[in-house]
C-alpha cells in the first residue's frame, strides 16, 4: 500500500492498475478532491460525467455506483463510501472559473492547471481534461434547477474508495476553489491498494 498526501491546492498523477483500489481522504475536513481517469492503453478513453450520470440514473454517485468512460466501458467502481455527497456536474476549478465567478483577475492555484501540469507527463494535453468527479463537493440543486455550492458534508477522517476496473492514468487534485471547501484550503490524503 503506498500512502500519500496532496498539499492544499496541488496535484498529482499517477498509474492506477486495473483491480487496485484507490481511497481518498479528507484529512481535515471540508476539502474536495478532483479526479479524472484517462484509459493507460489509449487516452482519447475519457472519464464521462454524462455517461456515468446517464446509467447510475442519478447526479449523486455512491457506493456501489459505476464511473464509465465516454466509450461506455467501466473505469471506476465506488466499492466504499463514508461521505455520500459527490459532485460530478461541474468542470475543475480553472483561472477562468476564477476570473468569471469570483471576478478574481490575480493569478490563483487552480485544480485544472494543477491537472493538466501532472498529466503532460502521460501524454495528456488540457483539452482533454472533461468535468471533473468532484470528491466531497457538496452541490444542490434547486426545484428551478439553479445550482448552490455548500460546505462539503466530510469530517476529518472521511473517505471514498473506488476499484479500478481498466489500467487508468488518475489526476487528483486538493482542489482550490474559495466556494467549494468552505473557505479554507486542505490538504487531501490518498493511499493505492493492491
Ligand atoms: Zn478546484
Amino acid at each position: 500500500m503506498t500512502k500519500s498526501r496532496l498539499e492544499p491546492q496541488t496535484g498529482t498523477a499517477f498509474e492506477l492498475k486495473a483491480g487496485q483500489h484507490l481511497r481518498v481522504i479528507d484529512l481535515q475536513g471540508e476539502q474536495v478532491a478532483d479526479l479524472t481517469a484517462f484509459a493507460e492503453a489509449d487516452p482519447t478513453e475519457w472519464l464521462s460525467s454524462g455517461r456515468s450520470i446517464d446509467y447510475a440514473n442519478t447526479i449523486y454517485l455512491t457506493e456501489p455506483h459505476v464511473l464509465y468512460s465516454n466509450r461506455s466501458r467501466p473505469m471506476l467502481t465506488i466499492t466504499e463510501d463514508e461521505v455520500g455527497r459527490h459532485d460530478f456536474l461541474l468542470t475543475p476549478c480553472s483561472r477562468e472559473t476564477f476570473q468569471i465567478i469570483y471576478g478574481n483577475h490575480e493569478p490563483h492555484p487552480s485544480c485544472f492547471e494543477n491537472l493538466w501540469r501532472n498529466l503532460e507527463q502521460f501524454g495528456i494535453p488540457p483539452d482533454a481534461i472533461s468535468t471533473t468527479f468532484n470528491i466531497f463537493m457538496n452541490v444542490e440543486v434547486g426545484s428551478d434547477g439553479t445550482l448552490k455550492i455548500l460546505p462539503p458534508r466530510s469530517k476529518a477522517g472521511d473517505s471514498i474508495t473506488l476499484r479500478a476496473e481498466m489500467d487508468l492514468i488518475v489526476g487528483l487534485t486538493a482542489c482550490s476553489a474559495e466556494l467549494s471547501n468552505n473557505g479554507r484550503f486542505k490538504p487531501i490524503g490518498y493511499e493505492i491498494h493492491s
